[in-house]
């Protein structure tokens, strides 16, 4: 586990501008955690290829305050500003590390990607973006049963249901897990065995395989309603009755990963300062996720103006050693 003064969480414009404000104040105890292979993953995957990135995006015509800004140019010529400030500032960032939770451990934060405990620091800036969602099988849903089928895990728990699982990762695991001994649980993967499960949750299943019914190496083929419950048709023609389906095929909701953290809610916005700290002390809130309506230069610009305020109010605690 990584000890840090300030974990960044989303390498995207704001993460790596927070990085850069960080590093330009000489606080060097810092890193990104990025989930997918690349940094600005939004970027890359939203925007066409030779798109013109425009620094008056939207009617948001903003002047740059920070160390970073651009000129309007090519998503190309973008990424490699980006890339260059990476490389310029020595950035560290940790690529394929989806963060999903944050516990308080006295004076820390620990994040977590899955079970796993992968940092441990002061301070911690959030700075993934809006565009995250869970992804969702390509055969549709029927309006029927869409009370039963599950893409983020529902406040409330099943009891003494039968359930079918869908997936092969570690959210899939921790929820049979959870879920085996109070409800019939079934896990359904398309590969015949499991390979992106961590050691711990691989051996929290083996503690539970007479609890849990695997069905691997299957793939659904559709979903249809029927009587208070949900028959799946698997592709080699088996069907099966659930009550309830839940689907945990990686993503989450922007808010539903904020809430998850203990983050509070104002107005359909998250509940933060004019610095972007939210309810948890010391946890901040930059670019699109902080606002309505973003873009790069607000992204860059509220890294800087939180990177300030980090420096002003937690100057101690960046300079204090493990
Ligand atoms: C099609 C399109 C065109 C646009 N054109 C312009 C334009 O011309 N000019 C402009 O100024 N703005 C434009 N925007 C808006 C601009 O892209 C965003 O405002 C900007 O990318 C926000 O930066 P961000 O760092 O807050 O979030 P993002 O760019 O979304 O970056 C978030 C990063 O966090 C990562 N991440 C997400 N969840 C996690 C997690 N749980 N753990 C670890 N990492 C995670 C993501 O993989 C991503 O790399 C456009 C947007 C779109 C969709």
């Amino acid at each position: 586990m990584k000890k840090l003064a300030v974990s960044i969480v989303g390498a995207g414009p704001a993460g790596v501008a927070a990085a850069v404000e960080l590093k330009t104040a000489k606080i060097e105890n810092i890193a990104i955690f990025e989930k997918s292979s690349n940094f600005c993953s939004t970027i890359r995957r939203l925007y066409p290829e030779g798109k013109r990135v425009d620094t008056n995006y939207k009617g948001l015509n903003i002047a740059a305050e920070g160390v970073c800004f651009f000129e309007t140019e090519t998503k190309e010529k973008f990424l490699e500003r980006i890339e260059r400030y990476i490389k310029d500032y020595k950035i560290k960032i940790f690529y394929n590390t989806e963060i999903n939770g944050l516990e308080r451990l006295q004076q820390h934060y620990i994040l977590k990607a899955g079970t796993n405990a992968v940092a441990q620091s002061y301070i911690v800036v959030i700075a993934t973006g809006v565009f995250d969602k869970p992804k969702k099988p390509s055969y549709p849903i029927p309006d029927e049963i869409k009370d039963r089928v599950f893409f983020e895990l529902p406040k409330e728990l099943p009891e003494k249901e039968k359930v079918l699982i869908v997936g092969g990762g570690n959210t899939a695991a921790e929820l049979a897990c959870i879920l085996s001994g109070r409800c019939d649980v079934y896990l359904s993967y398309r590969r015949k065995g499991f390979f992106r499960i961590n050691e711990e949750n691989l051996k929290e299943l083996e503690k539970r395989k007479d609890q849990i019914t695997f069905f691997l190496g299957t793939d659904i083929k559709a979903l249809e309603p029927e009587k208070d419950a949900v028959r799946v048709i698997f592709q080699d023609g088996r069907r099966e009755t659930f009550s309830k389906i839940f689907y945990c095929l990686g993503g989450s909701t922007p808010r539903n990963f904020l809430e998850k953290m203990g983050i509070k809610f104002k107005d359909s916005l998250p509940d933060i300062d004019e610095f972007g700290e939210s309810n948890l002390e010391r946890v901040f809130l930059i670019g699109d996720i902080a606002v309505k309506r973003g873009s790069i230069l607000y992204a860059f610009n509220s890294a800087h103006k939180t990177v300030k305020r980090i420096i002003d109010k937690y100057h101690s605690l960046l300079i204090s050693p493990y």
